[in-house]
């Protein structure tokens, strides 16, 4: 296990799923009802962008320090407000030198009835994700595969769930694991809104990954991509985030947010963002009254 997600936090992936990750949750809070986030690919929960790892790559500049540096349209401030909010809660002083995970943000957008459970395998992310939430009656950290916590841990008690996995796409043949762990999944807890990132890049098969997820005949599937520069060369040049079950609101949402994030974020001219329906356009179409 070599990657470590100091070297990418707050880059421009991290920006797009922690900013739909933050607005899921609070859809779920329109409902007084308990829910419990399941993140299988915890990492450490917030990062010090000033450590040497995290300047070595300064991606983050490029992601959450060009956002916080702009001047954000009305309608696009008004859809990152749940996620911006948490970045600058843990930086009063301004700029950012503190950002938050997926466990930190998740934490500080939770109500009291909410619980939190994080899985993460490399040994000492784990043990740094463990004091950080250390008596933290909602939350609980297990050093555990998210592959097995995945099946393991679903449904929730709660019946009310939003599972994030993000693994880190180091070792061979994850988009196929991802897609054969939203299937076991999902039969177990077929109501549960997922989202699942995934990396584009120069040879990462994505429209296979596409396609296995149109088999599965999961009925509602939405899909949002955001590249920030060409895939010719090697290195990540965009991601997806694919979101089964999203709440009604969230397709109308992308599309005011993913214009303003590609020509935020974009680093050359071959910068392209889309969302669109894996499966189940029509359907959700029409039971949302459009
Ligand atoms: N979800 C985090 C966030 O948004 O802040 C970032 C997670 S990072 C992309 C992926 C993490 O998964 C790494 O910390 C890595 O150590 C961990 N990991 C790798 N394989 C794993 C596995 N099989 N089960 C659980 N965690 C794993």
């Amino acid at each position: 296990m070599n990657y470590r997600h100091i070297y990418h936090a707050g880059n421009f992936a991290d920006v797009l799923k922690h900013a739909v990750l933050a607005n899921v949750i609070r859809y779920f809070q329109r409902k007084d009802a308990a829910f419990r986030i399941l993140d299988t690919h915890a990492g450490i929960g917030q990062y010090d962008l000033s450590s040497g790892e995290a300047e070595k790559t300064g991606e983050w500049r490029d992601g959450i320090g060009r956002l916080l540096a702009a001047d954000l349209p009305g309608d696009v401030a008004a859809l990152l407000q749940p996620y911006l909010d948490c970045v600058r809660a843990l930086n009063p002083d301004g700029g950012v030198k503190t950002y938050p995970g997926s466990p930190r943000l998740a934490r500080m957008l939770m109500r009291k009835q909410d619980r939190l459970s994080l899985m993460e395998l490399h040994p000492d992310d784990y043990e740094t994700l463990h004091v950080a939430f250390d008596g933290d009656y909602q939350v609980r950290a297990t050093h555990l595969d998210g592959w097995l916590a995945l099946a393991a841990h679903l449904p929730p008690k709660e019946r009310r769930g939003i599972v994030l996995v993000d693994p880190p796409f180091e070792e061979p043949g994850e988009f196929d694991r991802l897609a054969d762990g939203l299937a076991k999944a999902h039969r177990r807890f077929a109501t549960g809104t997922y989202l699942l990132w995934y990396p584009i890049k120069n040879g990462a098969p994505v429209s296979a990954f596409h396609q296995t997820l149109k088999d599965l005949a999961i009925p509602k599937i939405l899909c949002a991509e955001l590249s920030v520069r060409s895939d010719r060369d090697t290195g990540l040049a965009g991601s997806g985030l694919v979101v089964v079950n999203p709440p009604y609101t969230l397709a109308r949402e992308l599309d005011i947010l993913l214009p303003y994030l590609k020509t935020c974020l974009a680093q050359d001219r071959f910068a392209r963002a889309s969302r669109f329906w894996i499966a189940g356009e029509s359907a959700h179409e029409k039971e949302d009254g459009r």
